[in-house]
């Protein structure tokens, strides 16, 4: 797996400048809610239309072909998991599976967030009826994810979707449609881990 580093510039909406990640508890994976639409695409997007506007981001996007872009450093906050709508579920703002990760990050929405202790990874999709993905992108996706956790010591159980985070969210659309796929996902992460 190559990297290519690709950064946005520094935004208050995008790569808050100074911003630094407090801690790295969890990598979470989101996909890209457009059919067809590139890493480079996705980068020009955050860059071009996000910037000064509406806050969105994310550490790293997975191209259809699989190449692996990094949009912001590791150690800088990216906005792609923060909350401060209703979990269904829990009638909270963020869910239990996100409290039990991230404490006191998912705790105030107004003074904090998990975008403070978490690396974003969007993933490029083929379709937005399932939101499919290419075998080469879950494949990076799942080498890249392992070295997160092996770089961070994140365990496989602080692996989880922007779904697990928020509640409310629909992504990734497959792995909400099919929750069994991104247990295979998972497995797959921590055969790389163990193996
Ligand atoms: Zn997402």
């Amino acid at each position: 797996m190559t990297i290519i580093d690709k950064f946005l510039s520094e935004n208050d909406y995008t790569h808050p400048r100074g911003r630094k990640l407090v801690e790295k508890r969890a990598v979470i994976l989101h996909w890209v809610g457009r059919a067809g639409q590139g890493a480079l695409a996705v980068w020009d997007y955050f860059e071009h239309e996000c910037a000064g506007k509406t806050y969105a981001s994310a550490h790293y996007c997975i191209d259809l072909s699989g190449a692996v872009y990094r949009f912001i450093p590791d150690d800088d906050v990216a906005y792609h998991c923060g909350s401060s709508q209703i979990d269904p579920k829990s009638k909270k703002i963020y869910t239990d599976w996100a409290r039990e990760v991230f404490g006191k990050y998912a705790e105030d929405p107004e003074r904090n967030s998990s975008n403070n202790a978490a690396i974003g990874i969007e993933m490029c999709a083929l379709d937005t009826t399932e939101g499919n993905f290419t075998a080469e992108t879950l494949q990076a996706a799942a080498e890249l994810t392992a070295s997160l956790c092996k770089t961070y010591q994140i365990p496989i159980e602080r692996v989880g979707t922007h779904k697990l985070v928020v509640g409310w969210k629909d992504c990734p659309r497959l792995w909400t449609l099919y929750p069994g796929k991104f247990e295979d996902f998972k497995r797959e992460v921590s055969g790389l881990l163990n193996g």
